[in-house]
C-alpha cells in the first residue's frame, strides 16, 4: 500500500489566502494552517531574499514541519548568444540555490533555455555544459541542492520530458521538474492515467527508482494550442485529468512534492491532495 506522507502538496508561491500584503513567512503560516506540506519559494523576478531572512524562513518552515522550495528568476536562457546573459543566467541559478540552501530548500527549480533556432542537439550540449558548470561551483560551495531544470510547454523554449531525463542523467546533481500540465500542452496528448504511468516508467528505467522516491512535480489547468502552453488555469476551468495523474502517482508510491501553479494556488492544491488522499 502506497504511503501517504510520501508525496506532500504545496503552492507555487504564498497563497492568495495570507495575510496581505504578506511576507514569505506569512505564507508559510496559511500553509500550515491549511493543511498542505510544501511551498515552493518565487524568485521569478529575482532573488530579492537577504540571508538573513532566508534563515528565519527556514527556522519557522522546519517548526511547522514543512517542505520549502525555490524556483529561480524567468530571466534564464542558458543558449544566450551575449556571455554577458549567459554568465548572469548562471549567476541567478546560482544565488537561488545559494539562497535556498539558507532556508533549508532541497530543490530550485528553473526555464532553462530558449532554442532560439539553434539544433536541439546542438542546445542540449550548451546547457549541459552550463549545467556542469553550475552545479560544480555549488558543490565547491557545499551545497548539496538539487538543481532541477523544468519540462517546459512550449515548443520554443528547451525542456522536452526527453532533454530532462537525459540531462538528469548525464549530470550529477540535476534531476527533473516534472510539469505535467506543460507537458500535456506541449504534446497536445499526455493527459490519461496511461500516459502517466508511462512518464513514470520513464523515469524508472532512465534514473531508477530513487529519483520517483525524491519527485519534484508541478501541476495546474492549463489552456493550450498547436504551439503549446497559452497560460495556466484553475483545473476546474481545464481539461487537465488530474485525478488520473494522482492516481498514477499513487499507485507507482511517487514521493516528493507536488506544486501547484493554478491561478487559484491554495484551492486547486488543497483539491489535488484530498483527491489524492480518498484514492
Ligand atoms: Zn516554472
Amino acid at each position: 500500500m502506497a504511503s501517504k506522507d510520501k508525496l506532500v502538496f504545496g503552492t507555487a508561491g504564498i497563497p492568495n489566502s495570507s495575510k496581505r500584503p504578506p511576507t514569505t513567512q506569512d505564507g508559510i503560516e496559511r500553509i500550515y494552517e491549511l493543511g498542505l506540506g510544501c511551498m515552493e519559494v518565487e524568485f521569478v523576478r529575482g532573488v530579492n531574499m537577504s540571508p538573513e531572512s532566508a534563515r528565519d524562513v527556514g527556522r519557522l518552515a522546519a517548526k511547522r514541519g514543512l517542505k520549502l522550495s525555490a524556483h529561480a528568476p524567468y530571466f534564464i536562457n542558458l543558449n544566450a548568444k551575449e556571455l554577458e546573459k549567459m554568465a548572469a543566467s548562471q549567476d541567478r541559478i546560482i544565488q537561488t540555490a545559494r539562497i535556498a540552501a539558507l532556508f533549508g530548500g532541497n530543490s530550485i527549480v528553473f526555464h532553462a533555455a530558449f532554442y532560439l533556432k539553434d539544433e536541439p542537439a546542438k542546445v542540449y550540449a550548451t546547457v549541459k555544459k552550463n549545467l556542469e558548470q553550475i552545479v560544480a561551483k555549488l558543490r565547491a560551495e557545499g551545497s548539496r541542492v538539487w538543481i532541477r531544470p523544468e519540462v517546459m510547454g512550449r515548443d520554443s523554449q528547451f525542456g522536452t520530458l526527453e532533454e530532462i531525463l537525459q540531462l538528469s542523467l548525464e549530470v550529477d546533481g540535476v534531476a527533473p521538474a516534472l510539469d505535467f500540465a506543460h507537458w500535456h500542452a506541449r504534446t497536445g496528448k499526455a493527459n490519461s492515467y496511461d500516459s502517466f504511468l508511462a512518464v513514470l516508467k520513464k523515469i524508472e528505467s532512465k534514473l531508477g527508482r530513487a529519483a520517483l522516491d525524491n519527485m519534484h512535480i508541478h501541476v495546474s489547468g492549463i489552456d493550450y494550442g498547436p504551439k503549446g502552453e497559452n497560460k495556466h488555469l484553475d483545473l476546474a476551468e481545464s481539461d487537465f485529468k488530474y485525478e488520473e495523474l494522482l492516481r498514477a502517482l499513487k499507485d507507482y508510491e511517487v514521493g516528493g512534492a507536488l506544486i501547484c501553479e493554478s491561478p487559484n494556488l491554495e484551492k486547486d492544491a488543497l483539491l489535488l491532495q484530498h483527491t489524492y488522499e480518498k484514492l
